[in-house]
């Protein structure tokens, strides 16, 4: 296995007697892109500020491309954080090369690439304009801009949505998929906005009052949240396929579309609970014998769908 980019193992913070974050484990590869996600106060600005070594662990081990946390990595990383940062006073392009160059950027470098990024974020008419005068949208793209500026390995975004339209936000998605398939970034990125985690994420961790309850590749466990959920058209006699069915599967829903002169002409829409061992091959060849079926799909379950699922059957 490569040396991650982040592991922790039993990391863990409190404030007084709130446990903000309980022992965890977890673990972000290269070039991934890590959704961090969870209700408000679950705990993932506490460990963002742990990974970029604001605050340290109660305990614990952090490690970042297998070293303990240390000043010097901090060039290796990128963090936008929750809380906006620029200087009201100073001029927008005359700001980033400022904090380019603190993270060891050579000025005219800083200046031909930040030249590209106005472009990508269409903002080439900003470089001499006033912070003070930028709406929150456009602070946002620039406070962007400041955090990718000096390339680095990891970024660590908290909300970096938060604030952009929908043309916007798709600008500044793509810019992550391009640094990820251009140069191997890897992406740490704390987010209340699903359709984003969907779109971008490879794998998620969620966080729930500092604990982590689910984890794992965003394919796999929407696909397990789904937990045997299927989608199927029959036409038929519904009373006499519902009794059929019996307990074989759990039926959570129905309905028939208008139209049929008679009940065994109804085309009726099912939600199914097939149980573990009973897939959807096998219910298929059982179902065919009772009704005829115009449509079978397993459900997907939306990332906000699994979100909520996840959080309300963790919470007691
Ligand atoms: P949100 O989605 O609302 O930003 P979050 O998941 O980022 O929430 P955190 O900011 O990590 O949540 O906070 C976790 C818990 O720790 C919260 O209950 C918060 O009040 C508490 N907390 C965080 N920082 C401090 C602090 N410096 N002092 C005291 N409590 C804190």
């Amino acid at each position: 296995m490569p040396t991650p980019v982040l592991y922790t193992q039993g990391v863990c913070k409190s404030f007084g007697d709130h446990v903000a974050l309980a022992p965890l484990d977890a673990e972000v590869q290269t070039g991934r892109i890590v959704g961090l996600l969870g209700p408000n106060g679950a705990g993932k600005t506490t460990l963002l500020r742990m990974v970029t070594g604001i605050t340290k662990p109660d305990r614990g081990e952090l490690r970042m491309w297998g070293q303990p946390h240390h000043r010097d990595l901090l060039t290796r990383m990128g963090y936008l954080p929750e809380e906006r940062g620029l200087y009201k006073s100073m001029r927008v392009a005359e700001q980033v090369l400022y904090f380019a160059t603190l993270r060891g950027m050579a000025r005219p470098d800083a200046e031909r690439e930040l030249k590209g990024w106005f472009e990508r974020l269409e903002v080439e008419g900003w470089w001499n304009r006033e912070v003070a005068d930028l709406s929150k949208g456009m602070a946002q793209k620039i406070q962007f801009i400041a955090t990718v500026l000096h390339r680095p390995e990891l970024l660590i975004l908290d909300e970096p949505f938060s604030g952009l339209d929908p043309i916007n936000a798709g600008l500044v998605r793509n810019e992550m998929l391009r640094l990820v398939k251009d140069h191997g970034t890897t992406l740490l990125l704390s987010t209340h906005d699903m359709g984003s985690v969907e779109a971008l994420c490879d794998e998620v961790i969620l966080l729930h009052k500092g604990q982590k309850v689910l984890a794992g590749a965003t394919d796999a466990v929407r696909e397990d949240a789904r937990k045997g959920r299927i989608r199927v058209a029959v036409r038929g006699n519904l009373m006499a396929f519902v009794a059929e069915l019996g307990a074989r599967a759990e039926l959570l829903s129905k309905s028939t579309r208008d139209g049929a002169a008679t009940a065994a002409e109804a085309i009726h829409d099912l939600e199914l609970s097939l149980p573990e061992g009973w897939g959807m091959p096998e219910f298929l060849s059982w179902a065919v014998q009772h009704v005829q079926v115009l449509e079978a799909v397993p459900l997907r379950l939306s990332m906000e769908e699994v979100f909520v699922q996840t959080v309300e059957s963790a919470t007691p």
